[in-house]
């Protein structure tokens, strides 16, 4: 498959038990050995999902295609071994897990097709659901299901949980939604209901399955009673259990098991594809947060906006509203509400703006009978209602992340009917109490009666497992005896509610579902254990362990949402799977349970977890506790320093001028080599010094900068009352052009001769040629030698901006970064776009040019908030910019990509095929990461400031 690099593995497979052995062997006829893993390193780190549950897969297997899954699927059933399919493993219930066969799917599947009108979308289950939404923006269409994980959460998961979120409802989930799919049965055989053919044979091959399927359907049918009160649970948001409404809302027995593939958690066969309607994603929304003196009345409105023009009603109860309320950026208002306050927060969307004002004068007119704490406001600006989602969106984090450290934090999932939604979330919030768990809180999908409540029981104790087990027994009678409710709205009955299904369906619903899995898989060989399980203390069992281990990382929930972004994750770990390895070293290494497995994972995590940690830290920007893993690995480093490497780094740093005279030069004959040699000869004989030097010598390519002749950069006076400070970082100091770059220039001459156009006196640092913001040394866990030289930057700094009066610009945007989180406040710290858009607009005169480039943000530019203005400013100079989707760091982190290249390979894998044909460069901010830009688009990648200078002129 394309775009994809092996990752390396930490064990072979000959160690397993006789008949996983005899598994492995017979697989490895047809999928890569590099893709079937049994190490301990990576079951565990594999084996992780997003519940508090904990199984380790014996073996994981990586398959790319419905083939390979057909095979795979016809081995097991010949060997009779079980198999669990995972796509992102941000599931909560305990259904992605296995202690036999992981079918891991996450990075591969990832095909899309939209239908030309764009009403439906046919996706395979690695998309993500976020990217599918990507996709279909342009056509103001989006999936219906809307998951709060769907940015990470993948399409087989959301279909196979029937995920569900703010907005979707019951409406647009994805039973309803669902058009077609493409199905691999237990057996290998396959089926897509969409082509009459492929329907047909498969009911002339299936004979048994499609006459189970058609009995249970008659026999359901003719009990009315049940057939009725299936229909009336299925109208409010429901996972317990399968979907048995399509026996009643489907005749056809293709058409009730493609339903019934919805929510069933990977137990009755394997979507290998599926085609969704598209719904329509206004444009135009409005939010507004009301405050109600107690539930009832906040429920009571929830009632009435159920008729009403509302696409999200979020209900808050007061703990809720109080975990956030000293957090940055909430309203003061939430401290002085009273104890018993509730809130909704309520969303409405058009078509036109109109057509919104419209809307929220019904939404007022609907509930201005019942009174309010505060006057209702409407919001319809981004920057406001966001403001608003905010407070909706911190409330799990905040739990989670004040939780104590060993604790777990469960997020439950229950719903009730509507008009009893008021009593059973005040008979929730007194059994939290009760129980012991004040901290609870809840909150949900108010419209739909699905609440959510959150607590932080301590699994690793007996007697806490006791009280958690006490909760959940009275919860699960309260909603099932007393509300006739659902006891899982959207996360899926998993491990965790599977001894309570016969408890909300009754004996006879339950034994259709019992039957139906019989049908599908006869051997009970497809994720055993989930939804049906005979074991009635299967909650509290192979509870996840969640010891301390670092404080940097203690609060992570392992809810995977990390994983995308990350650069390691296609060849290494992702910052999950770290955390899960160095919490697992850590429990070893208090147990003494196995030291020897211990001393293992360590060994593998060197390389798997530390070495190709890019530190971009991009993975604390999508977590809701704001996790940087990479925080974790530059301590692990500083930790492993010897005493040679830090002497070295000492000297380093206080000889840094001659450490970048020896890389100029390095590099310089390095060019002058590539000169003589040409590229071909030069790769060549650069792999095998690398290779003999056993991976220690960088790798060169064609893209390598040519070494620079450090300029003494002088002062440079106009006149004009225009004063900027300008520091070349100590990487443009030393990096110029590749050989290929089309722009031969050095980027700081460039740069200059954008100031030069508009005006402006240049002051330079002095002692240029050893300053340094001390990054490169941070990264590798030398801090001590990074402060050294970050301090002697910014006394220059303070010095030369006269204490920060003059703006002072760096280009390279990791160096930058640095800085601005160092350095004293009160200095004016810029990226050359940042400067150009907010300084110069007055004085430069641009000139779009027609042609398509491609632009790549840097991680730290993101983590700066400054995308937006690298963008507005390409936009500036050429008709297309190109910002690739899915490509977040470059994996070349500072120098590490010379050292680590397959972590810039792999992070960069989808780069070229993500560009348009006619994109002739690349622009971005940072000159390490262009190499590795350059190296795999095939296009050279040079600083934005050449392009800004090629595209203007003096106004
Ligand atoms: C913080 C947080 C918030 C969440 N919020 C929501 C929410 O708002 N709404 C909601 O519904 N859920 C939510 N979830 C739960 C979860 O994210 C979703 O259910 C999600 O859809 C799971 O997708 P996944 O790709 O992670 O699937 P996985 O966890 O990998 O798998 C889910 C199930 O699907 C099966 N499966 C996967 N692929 C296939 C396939 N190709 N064929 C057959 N079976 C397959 C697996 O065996 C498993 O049983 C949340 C989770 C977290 C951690
Ligand atoms: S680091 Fe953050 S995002 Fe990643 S799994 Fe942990 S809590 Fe989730
Ligand atoms: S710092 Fe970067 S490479 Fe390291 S775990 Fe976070 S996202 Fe992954």
């Amino acid at each position: 498959m394309k775009g994809h690099i092996s990752m390396k593995k930490t064990t072979d497979c000959n160690k397993l038990p006789k008949k996983y052995n005899e598994f492995y062997h017979a697989i490895r006829q047809f999928i890569d050995d590099s893709r079937i893993f049994c190490g301990p390193f990576e079951t565990l780190q594999y084996g992780v999902d997003a519940s508090f549950y904990r199984l380790l897969p014996k073996i994981v297997v990586k398959a790319w295609t419905p083939e390979e899954v057909s095979k795979i699927l016809k081995v097991a059933t010949g060997m009779q071994v079980p198999v669990t399919f995972r796509t992102a493993g941000t599931s909560l219930s305990g259904q992605a897990l296995s202690d036999s066969v992981l079918i891991y799917l996450a990075g591969a599947w990832r095909g899309y097709k939209i239908a030309d009108d764009a009403s439906s979308i046919s996706l395979e289950p690695g998309v993500i659901g976020a990217t599918a939404n990507y996709y279909l923006a342009p056509f103001g269409k989006k999936i219906g299901p809307d998951p709060a994980s769907i940015n990470a959460c993948m399409i087989g998961g959301i279909a196979a949980n029937n995920a569900s979120g703010m907005c979707c409802g019951t409406a647009e989930n994805s039973y309803k939604t669902v058009e077609s799919m493409k199905l691999i049965f237990v057996d290998g055989a396959q089926l897509d209901t969409a082509d009459p053919t492929s329907r047909e044979r498969f009911k002339e091959s299936h004979k048994d399955l499609i006459r189970d399927i058609s009995g249970i359907r008659d026999e359901l049918r003719a009990d009315t009673a049940l057939a009725k009160r299936i229909s009336q649970k299925f109208k409010i948001k429901n996972t317990t259990g399968y979907g048995i409404n399509s026996f009643i809302d489907y005749d056809d027995p293709i058409d009730i098991i493609m339903h019934l593939m919805i929510g069933s958690e990977g137990t009755l066969a394997f979507i290998s594809e599926i085609t969704y309607r598209t719904v329509v994603e206004h444009p135009h929304k409005a939010s507004a947060l009301m405050i109600f003196e107690n539930l009832q009345l906040a429920c009571r409105a929830t009632v009435k906006l159920k008729q009403g023009p509302v696409s999200a009603v979020e209900l808050m109860d007061r703990p809720s509203l109080r975990s956030v309320e000293d957090k940055p950026g909430m309203p003061s208002f939430l401290k002085e509400l009273g104890k018993d306050a509730a809130a909704i927060l309520v969303e409405t969307r058009a078509a036109s703006k109109a057509l919104v004002l419209q809307q929220i004068e019904k939404i007022n007119s609907l509930i201005s009978d019942i009174p309010t704490v505060f006057p209702i406001t409407f919001m319809d600006q981004a920057a406001d209602y966001n403001k608003l989602w905010n407070i909706r969106k911190g409330l799990f984090p905040s739990v989670g992340g004040a939780r104590k450290i060993g604790t777990t934090v469960v997020i439950e999932d229950v719903v009730f009917p509507l008009d009893r939604l008021a009593e059973g979330a005040m008979e929730l919030q007194s059994m939290m109490n009760k129980h012991g768990y004040p901290e609870g809180i809840i909150f949900g999908h108010a419209l739909e009666g699905n609440l959510h409540f959150v607590f932080c029981p301590d699994l690793n104790d007996q007697d806490s497992v006791k009280r958690y087990q006490a909760l959940v027994d009275e919860v699960c009678e309260m909603v099932t005896k007393k509300y006739d409710g659902s006891l899982k709205g959207e996360h899926g009955t998993g491990r965790n509610m599977a001894p309570f299904v016969e408890m909300e369906w009754g004996k006879q619903a339950y034994s259709y579902m019992k039957r139906l899995k019989k049908a599908f898989d006869p051997d009970n060989l497809l994720n055993p254990g989930v939804i049906i399980n005979d074991n009635p203390h299967v909650y509290i069992e192979n509870l996840k362990p969640m010891p301390a281990t670092h404080e940097l990382v203690d609060k992570c929930i392992e809810c995977g949402f990390c994983e995308p972004i990350c650069p390691s994750k296609n060849i290494t770990t992702t910052p999950r799977q770290r955390i899960v390895a160095q919490r697992e070293i850590s429990r070893l290494g208090s147990t003494h349970e196995n030291d020897e497995l211990m001393k293992r994972l360590m060994g593998d995590y060197s390389y798997f977890g530390e070495q190709t940690c890019a530190t971009d830290g991009l993975c604390a920007t999508v977590c809701p506790v704001s996790i940087n893993t990479g925080d974790l690995t530059k301590q692990i480093r500083s930790k492993q320093r010897t005493d040679i490497g830090t002497s070295v780094a000492g000297w380093c740093a206080e000889h840094y001028g001659t450490v970048l005279a020896l890389v100029r030069t390095g590099l310089r004959i390095a060019n002058t080599a590539h000169t003589l040699l040409g590229t071909a000869l030069m790769e060549s004989i650069a792999k095998g010094l690398r290779k003999l030097s056993g991976n220690r010598i960088p790798l060169w390519n064609k893209w390598m900068p040519k070494g620079i002749t450090l300029p003494k950069f002088k002062n440079i006076t106009k006149g004009l009352g225009r004063k900027v400070v300008y520091f070349p970082s100590c990487i443009v100091r030393t990096m110029g052009p590749a050989k290929s770059d089309p722009d031969q220039r050095k980027s700081y001459e460039a740069l200059l001769s954008i100031l030069d156009k508009a005006g402006y006196d240049v002051i330079f640092p002095r002692n240029m040629e050893r300053l340094c913001c001390g990054m490169p040394f941070e990264s590798k866990g030398y801090f001590e030698q990074a402060d050294t030289l970050s301090k002697e930057l910014e006394a220059e700094l303070r010095s030369c901006s006269n204490n920060g009066e003059f703006p002072i610009i760096c280009e390279t945007s990791p160096c930058l970064y640095t800085m601005k989180k160092k350095f004293d406040p009160r200095l004016k710290l810029y990226q050359p776009a940042e400067f150009i858009l907010d300084r110069l607009m007055d004085s430069l005169e641009f000139k779009k040019k027609d042609e398509t480039i491609a632009l790549h943000v840097t991680c730290s530019s993101v983590k700066m908030g400054d995308a937006d203005k690298l963008r507005i400013l390409a936009e500036k100079c050429a008709a297309k910019v190109v910002i690739p989707h899915g490509i977040a760091c470059c994996g070349f982190a500072g120098d590490r990509g010379f050292s680590f290249p397959e972590l810039n390979e792999s992070a960069l894998a989808g780069l070229k095929a993500a560009l348009l044909p006619d994109t002739r460069a690349g622009f971005s901010n940072s000159r390490t990461c262009e190499i590795g830009l350059s190296l795999h688009s095939g296009r050279p990648y040079q600083s934005i400031v050449y392009l800004v200078d090629k595209c203007t002129g003096r106004k």
